[in-house]
């Protein structure tokens, strides 16, 4: 589903070509199960090589590397919350909004998203849509937002997909 500048699929997020991918990171960025398992797997050493000399990114933040062998340019490794730890709709909210800035300081076009923290860090998915998707929405109505000009969320099945399309009908009708 395409709505102007925000885009919904379903799909592989390591297989996106768009400028960046956005891996759901943890403060310590490793890379481990999930997305960043398959990022390991298919995007090679280098970016866990650049991630560890960075060492660190708090909750709530973003960090950037290059993609190695991913179709993308760059990734951005965003720190969402872990279900449980307080807080956490406003930290999902600020590690979207830092990876949305990150894309701008980079200059790039178009930026792919998983629904961060909905795997191993157990947050809910209609909670992630609501939170990640109006975060998008109001990118775009900020002046000071000029380089992107795609947000792609890119979910990784039917039912996380569909209760994205859901969320953006709600939020915008007249998309
Ligand atoms: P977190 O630790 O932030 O919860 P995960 O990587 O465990 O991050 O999961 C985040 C979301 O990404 C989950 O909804 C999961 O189903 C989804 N996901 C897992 N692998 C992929 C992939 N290759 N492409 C896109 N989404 C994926």
């Amino acid at each position: 589903m395409k709505s102007g500048p925000i885009e919904l699929m379903q799909g592989d997020i390591t297989e996106m070509a768009t400028d960046a991918i956005v891996n759901p990171s943890n403060t310590s960025l490793v890379l481990g199960a999930g997305v960043s398992g398959a990022i390991a797997a298919k995007g090679g050493d280098a970016i866990q090589i650049e991630m560890s000399k960075i060492g660190q990114c708090p909750v709530g933040d973003a960090v950037v590397t290059g993609a190695g062998n991913l179709k993308a340019r760059y990734v951005i490794h965003a720190v969402g919350p872990r279900m449980g730890e307080g807080n956490e709709d406003n930290k999902l909210h600020m590690a979207t909004l830092a990876s949305l800035k990150r894309a701008e300081e980079l200059k790039i076009q178009s930026i792919s998203f998983p629904a961060i923290s909905t795997g191993v860090f157990g947050f809910p998915v209609d909670r992630c849509a609501a939170i990640m998707l109006s975060t998008a929405l109001d990118h775009f109505a900020r002046e000071e937002n000029q380089s992107l000009r795609r947000i792609v969320f890119c979910l990784f099945t039917k039912g996380d997909l569909d209760v994205f399309i859901n969320t953006l009908k709600w939020l915008k009708p007249d998309m």
